[in-house]
């Protein structure tokens, strides 16, 4: 059995940047690039194998014929997406629908609970997570009348940052930041503002009826704490475990021995350099440890964010 090497996709977006190459060494399409889709076998940006048996087969292809390298994990689709996005300017204010909403209004999509590592971030930034409406009904009138100052809820972020963003939850990030994102496997994003900006000479669509629907008001914060233990040649800090997904970081200084056991984990190098099992990690590495792989033996100094479906 062997890991299971992605080959990133890349998506334009006007608020992009060129730190995916600046910082991650890949070759992207323009100067305004958000997204890496890193570990993905969603149609909108499925990566294909990069090496190996299986080289130059679709994550998705391989879902499906190779259930076994997944531990058999129920579902008809590869249920996460690991994202690096750029964030050079501002996203717009968005929300995303939970996996109930989607079945019925965006034929039979997953919602979408996403979370962010915060790569690093310019100083004095912040993101929008929440919203300062005390109902819905206000929520509803804020939106209406474009109160945004009023509406928006911004907080501080700085580097090693961990938010957990559950559906129903307004938020954005802001310009500046570079994260690594781990979401449901689902591409459904309500826009409620988008700054009034033109995107080809157009407004970029809102979806504002649906943002309304799908907002929870009050807003209720979802509060992480992650606690770093110190393991032989690595300190893991566990981020989050939630309905559907388990998110951890190690920080690896010499030789560190993992078996992941449970279904599959995705594995993204965020920083430093190394090798797995003898083979080259470099920052922007990302690869699947599939079911009953055994044992990983990391060497190196290097931080990964690790991901499994719960
Ligand atoms: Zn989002």
């Amino acid at each position: 059995m062997e890991l299971l090497f992605m080959e990133p996709v890349f998506k334009e977006a006007i608020w992009g940047g060129t730190k995916l190459r600046d910082v991650f060494g890949y070759e992207i399409p323009s100067d305004t690039t958000g997204e890496c889709w890193a570990v993905s076998a969603h149609k909108n940006g499925d990566c294909r194998i990069d090496g190996g048996k299986y080289d130059g087969t679709l994550l998705s292809s391989l879902w499906k014929e190779k259930p076994e390298l997944f531990g058999n994990y129920p579902g008809d689709q590869f249920p996460l997406l690991v994202k690096i996005i750029d964030a050079k300017n501002d996203l717009s204010i968005q929300v995303h629908p939970d996996d109930a909403y989607a079945k019925i209004h965006e034929n039979g999509s997953l919602g979408k609970t996403e979370c962010w590592y915060v790569l690093d971030c310019e100083p004095d930034t912040d993101i929008v997570i929440g919203h300062h409406a005390k109902d819905h009904e206000e929520m509803e009138s804020m939106i209406r009348e474009q109160r945004w100052s009023e509406f928006i809820r911004k907080v501080p972020v700085k580097k090693g940052d961990f938010f957990q963003i559950n559906p129903g939850c307004l938020h954005a990030i802001k310009g500046g930041t570079l994260i690594l994102e781990t979401q449901q496997s689902s591409d459904i994003t309500y826009r409620v503002y988008d700054y009034d900006r033109l995107s080809d000479g157009k407004p970029r669509q809102l979806h504002v009826e649906q943002s309304i629907d799908t907002i929870v008001a009050p807003f209720e914060e979802t509060v992480t704490k992650p606690v770093a233990v110190k393991v032989s040649g690595a300190v893991q800090t566990h981020l989050v475990t939630c309905e559907y997904y388990s998110v951890d970081k190690f920080d690896i200084d010499g030789v560190f021995s993992k078996d992941f056991k449970k279904y599959f984990t995705n594995v993204s190098v965020i920083a430093g350099k190394g090798s797995v099992n003898g083979i080259a990690l470099e920052t922007g590495s990302h690869f699947i440890v599939p079911a009953g792989f055994g044992e990983c033996r990391f060497e190196g100094r290097m931080s990964l964010i690790c991901s499994n479906p719960e």
